[in-house]
């Protein structure tokens, strides 16, 4: 998330707004904020965010901002201000990989998850539909992401109903564990609610229900999402199945692909995931860490056994040069934009363009980067 911390004038709740055109016939809007320069005519706005050291005592904002930050900032940005100074960007206009984070809450504790554990997790489903209702402009793409985001039913219903009605052409991605679309009424009642192009974007972790409910850290796991999966079948949902590859499930990778194929091959897509290591995968590293070299020949099995029987087939989060030639037309430029990173090695390198490198967030990056 792009964040910046200024000092906060009049603020007593956090609160989420949309950036205007400092028009100078902004009446104290209750919905936007401007962007003062000082000595502008932004006096009539009821928010204001600055870089200088003060603002008008009858206003409330933030200010001494970093320059980089505000300067990119856009109108029709959507941002959150905490009562202690902090301003996240929440939405990027005109951007088509904005995400509505939705919950902390998970039904799963996956070794490898990227986020971070926190100590009282929150729901911010109230804040995803105030950041739908500001939005002005028209995406193309969206996601929904948490923690699990269909953790409370009701609350996931409401955001995709209020996406599809506002939205109803949008290319929409949930990134779900799927077993809450067990529940066959609840996926009906999702799916009706939903735009019609969403793609449900799925983890399994083993062909093998042992072994995927090991990394899971939650019994069942394996028959609810598979129940999931079966369950939005039924109903024409696209379905993309994605492996994250660990130390754990690598040698399973060819199993994976088989499971795959006999048992689900409606699935729209499938893709095999370099890990983030944030968060609970950086705490479990030295447990779930595996150089990209140890797995290749297994990845390269698995995803010519899927791509031979014309599935559709991707490797995300994996850069060109650690991939064997066979396997880089499958490479896929992955990460978001404000996620990403390039290394030394990238700056003369040809695949630039192309190539996913590698997560900024991360704190362990593949060994044997190198130009191509
Ligand atoms: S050197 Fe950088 S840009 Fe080139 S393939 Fe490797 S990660 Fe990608």
């Amino acid at each position: 998330m792009i964040t910046s911390k200024g000092v906060s004038h009049g603020f007593v709740n956090s609160k989420i707004l949309r950036i205007e055109k400092n028009s100078g016939l902004n009446f104290f809007s209750r919905d936007g904020i401007i962007i003062s320069e000082g000595d502008d005519n932004s006096y009539l706005a009821k928010y204001v965010l600055s870089t200088s050291k003060s603002i008008k005592s009858y206003q409330a904002g933030i200010s001494s901002l970093d320059k980089s930050f505000v300067k990119s900032l856009c109108v029709g940005d959507i941002i959150s201000i905490g009562e202690d100074g902090r301003v996240n960007l929440l939405w990027k206009c005109g951007q088509d990989d904005n995400l509505l984070f939705v919950t902390d809450f998970c039904n799963s504790k996956c070794i490898m998850c990227p986020q971070t554990k926190i100590e009282k997790p929150q729901n911010y489903y109230k804040e995803a539909t105030r950041i739908i209702e500001l939005a002005k402009d028209k995406p193309k793409y969206l996601c929904i992401s948490g923690g699990e985001p269909t953790f409370l039913k009701e609350e996931y219903i409401k955001i995709v109903s209020l996406i599809q009605k506002k939205y109803p052409h949008v290319s929409l991605q949930v990134l779900t564990n799927g077993k809450n679309f067990s529940d066959f009424q609840f996926s009906k009642q999702c799916v009706l609610n939903s735009p019609v192009d969403t793609l449900y974007a799925i983890p399994i972790h083993s062909g093998n229900s042992a072994l995927h409910d090991k990394i899971v850290r939650t019994k069942n796991s394996f028959v609810l999402t598979i129940q999931g999966i079966i369950n939005l079948y039924k109903l024409k949902q696209n379905i993309e199945i994605r492996i994250v590859i660990t130390k754990q499930n690598y040698k399973d990778l060819p199993n994976i692909a088989h499971f795959i194929y006999w048992n689900m091959p409606f699935v729209f897509h499938v893709a095999f995931m370099g890990m983030e290591t944030h968060g609970s995968a950086h705490d479990n590293i030295e447990d779930i860490w595996i150089e990209p070299n140890e797995y290749i020949a297994y990845l390269e099995e698995s995803v010519s056994f899927l791509n031979n029987r014309m599935l559709n087939v991707s490797v995300y989060n994996l850069p060109h040069c650690i991939l064997s030639e066979s396997l880089r037309k499958f490479a896929k430029d992955s990460i978001s934009a404000w996620k990403k990173v390039f290394l030394e090695p990238c700056r003369q390198c040809s695949m630039v363009e192309v190539c996913s490198g590698v997560f900024a967030t991360s704190s362990r990056n593949p060994q044997g980067i190198h130009r191509i």
